[in-house]
């Protein structure tokens, strides 16, 4: 059995010259005798490929040096409370609902203070950005904050809200190094890495140091300070060395193909494949509004003026997902909680998987309309 195109939404497909690399290193990182997974976090050996990771993401980000990057674990899901119990002095901050994760942050944040709704899309499904360009943003809120991609509904903010001089922070974790950004925009990013960087069991954090201190909400844990992790390079105990080894090589494979530009330029290409057909399909229909459209996630479904039997929709929506699997097309299946389909076509999905989807849906619209 060969490599199937993987569409997941994480964790998701790596690039194949990482996962050789990795596999030829696994029983002797160079030379040292041992694997990653077997040598202290402390030794020499691993402290290069701390550093070397860091080192690479900064040149990849363009990471000015008044930010501090820091990988930890309990995944995006940890940072919708790290957040808040760490950057809410006053008590009061700013959310954008852009859906589940988002609104996931936006209740965690309850639990420690005023988190206040500036604007949500609950209202027609999560399917677009709202504006966000005159918030009632008040000078008493620590920051503002954003979902940037939006993995279960193909969403993303083409620009990004007006702060009013607040800090922003945002969830990168489905669009990370997707495309080159600013980095001195915001004021903290974090991304689970498990979507478009590397293994699951890492979140990588990208914070001002102007924003790191010992001033945390009280009865913080330790675990869960900036400060500490920050003042112990990543390693205050042990971290997911795996993690941080593969994703390491994952940045050097980014550097050595063109760096964010050239990934940007391949990500537009790659998702205007799908969406063009999309746009011209009879059989299926793309949910998100154009204008707030993700390269990273594409959520579809069978078009229901086309196919206004409920039933019969959603029969084909499961036949569609049936028979891609079994021409090596694998989990095209919506997120659970909005049904349809999804493509992840993350950095690693080469443009051929992209064109295999596209040729496919177009024989299946034929057979089936
Ligand atoms: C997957 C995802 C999360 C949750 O990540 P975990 O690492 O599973 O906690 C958070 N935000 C976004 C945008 C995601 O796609």
């Amino acid at each position: 059995m060969g490599r199937v195109y993987n569409f997941s939404a994480g964790p998701a497909v790596l690039p194949e010259e990482v996962l050789k690399q990795a596999a030829n290193e696994m029983l002797d990182y160079q030379g040292c005798g041992m694997s990653v997974m077997e040598m202290s976090h402390r030794s020499k050996m691993f402290d290069n490929i701390i550093q070397e990771a860091e080192k690479d993401l900064r040149a990849l980000m363009n990471i000015p040096d008044n930010y501090k990057v820091l990988f930890l674990q309990g995944g995006g899901s940890q940072q919708f409370a790290m957040v808040p119990m760490n950057l809410m002095k006053n008590k009061k901050a700013g959310y954008i609902v852009t859906g589940q994760w988002a609104k996931k942050a936006y209740e965690e944040a309850s639990n420690f203070g005023d988190a206040v709704l500036l604007a949500s899309s609950k209202d027609k499904t999560f399917s677009y950005i709202p504006d966000c360009s005159d918030l009632p943003i008040t000078d008493d809120m620590d920051y503002v904050y954003i979902c940037e991609n939006n993995t279960i509904y193909g969403t993303k903010f083409s620009q990004l809200p007006n702060t009013k001089g607040k800090i922003l922070v945002a969830d990168q974790s489905s669009c990370f190094l997707s495309e080159p950004i600013d980095v001195t925009k915001y004021g903290l990013i974090f991304a689970g890495v498990q979507k478009n960087v590397g293994p699951a069991g890492m979140v990588v954090v990208i914070v001002r140091e102007d924003l790191i201190s010992d001033e945390v909400l009280p009865n913080t844990p330790t675990m869960l300070k900036y400060k500490v992790h920050s003042d112990a390079n990543s390693i205050y105990n042990t971290p997911n060395c795996w993690c941080i080894y593969v994703c390491g090589l994952v940045f050097k494979y980014l550097l050595n193909n063109g760096g964010l530009v050239a990934m940007q330029k391949k990500n537009i290409e790659k998702a205007k494949i799908l969406y063009d057909y999309l746009d011209n399909s009879k059989l299926f229909l793309g949910t998100a509004r154009k204008d707030s459209r993700s390269l990273m996630n594409i959520a579809f479904i069978v078009n229901p003026n086309t196919i206004t039997d409920p039933s019969k929709k959603e029969e084909l929506e499961a036949k569609f997902i049936a028979e891609a699997k079994k021409v090596g097309l694998e989990n095209l299946k919506g997120h659970r909680s909005v049904g349809g389909m999804r493509a992840s076509i993350y950095n690693a999905m080469p443009k051929e998987g992209v064109i295999a989807l596209v040729n496919f849906m177009k024989k299946f619209e034929e057979e089936n309309l």
